[in-house]
């Protein structure tokens, strides 16, 4: 592993600045450096990427401008805006962690770290990101790709996952922050990670740091940083059930500690049988044991595959029609297919809504 000294230090925050300055991609929480505004595009930039976000981060400013306004809007609202961008659990500490600063701190953003790492939903990475580029603090910062770039730096060659990468990394991010213009070190460093220092073939050629980078020199961008170690998914097979009456559709609000705390879905769960009667007598159990309605089941509307974390779930979605029975403890609402789209609903949720909607609209009268 190299150990930089200051003069190389020095090369590094110089050229990542200037290439950073003639760069910088203009993107939409670039234009201020409101602590609001770099605090949600933090938060929805977390496992999404930037083009995914630039719309949703549009739209969730322009709704809710402010602070005190995220945090007098109803969750409801909250999670309809961030509908798509997956991670619910994000867009819900985000909504707790507004009413916690209008609460404890006048609603005006924190600038002391930690106050601010005590927000939910704030780690280390995310309060050293909002501090920087917000008030410039000289706050380190590490996340997938300056991991990779520090790496490539200091020629690191171990798992960078291990307490011991991190505590390497994280050292080597607070030790080549510049005195000024934190936040745009940081955001440099990330931004070179993304465009040019790439997992696979970086663009070495165009680095404003190749000169500087014991890993070009020796010819170990493929091995640093050390490869992941593969995930091994999981096959896993659920099912969820359209339950008609009267021409409406029951809609189930997911409680907390399930996959999609907050969100609407039609009633779903894991199946153990594939077809036939035995699936039929498993989904009406299912949805009894679920609901507290008795229901038949009809025809299969769709399959969908689709992957949650380590998962690979198969997701059978059949009609039923409403026979009997009494709600059990949750929320639910009976609502015509026309009004789903007021719900915030789960991914594969505004799939099987947006096949019912194909379907009302072929069926003939
Ligand atoms: S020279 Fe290549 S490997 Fe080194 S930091 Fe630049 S892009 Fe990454």
């Amino acid at each position: 592993m190299a150990k930089p000294d200051s003069k190389w230090k020095q090369a590094l925050r110089r050229r990542v600045l200037a290439w950073f300055r003639a760069n910088a991609r203009d993107l939409p929480w670039r234009r201020t450096r409101d602590p609001y505004h770099v605090w949600i595009s933090e938060i929805m930039l977390q496992q999404t990427q930037v083009v995914t976000v630039i719309p949703y981060f549009e739209r969730f400013i322009a709704e809710l401008p402010t602070i005190t306004d995220l945090a007098s809007a109803d969750e409801d609202r909250v999670l309809r805006l961030w509908e798509g961008l997956g991670y619910y659990r994000r867009a819900r500490q985000l909504h707790k962690a507004a009413r916690a600063i209008v609460d404890e701190h006048g609603g005006t953003f924190p600038r002391d770290a930690e106050s601010v790492k005590a927000l939910p939903g704030v780690g280390r990475y995310t309060a050293g990101a909002i501090l920087s580029i917000a008030f410039d603090a000289r706050e380190p910062i590490l996340e997938a790709n300056t991991i990779r770039v520090f790496s490539r730096l200091i020629a690191y060659q171990h798992d960078t996952t291990s307490s011991e990468g991190q505590r390497v990394l994280w050292g080597a991010a607070g030790d080549f922050l510049p005195r000024k213009h934190v936040g745009d070190f940081n955001q440099a460093m990330m931004e070179l990670g993304s465009e040019v220092c790439t997992p696979r073939e970086p663009s070495c050629e165009v680095c404003p740091v190749a000169m500087l980078c014991p890993t070009r020199a020796k010819g170990l961008q493929d091995v640093i940083p050390a490869p992941k170690k593969k995930t091994d998914y999981e096959d896993a097979f659920e099912a969820c059930v359209v339950v008609w009456r009267n021409g409406k559709v029951l809609l189930r609000r997911c409680r907390e500690g399930e996959r999609w705390a907050g969100l609407w879905d039609f009633p779903r769960f894991a199946i153990k049988a594939k077809r036939g009667a035995k699936l039929h007598r498993e989904l009406g159990e299912s949805v009894r044991r679920l609901t507290g309605y008795e229901v038949a089941i009809g025809e299969r509307l769709t399959t969908i595959k689709h992957g949650v974390t380590r998962f690979r779930i198969t997701l059978s979605c059949h009609h039923a029609e409403h026979l009997s029975g009494r709600e059990t403890k949750g929320e639910f609402v009976w609502i015509r297919p026309a009004q789903i789209e007021d719900y915030a609903l789960s991914v594969t949720g505004r799939k099987v809504s947006e096949r019912i909607a194909t379907m009302l609209l072929v069926e003939p009268e």
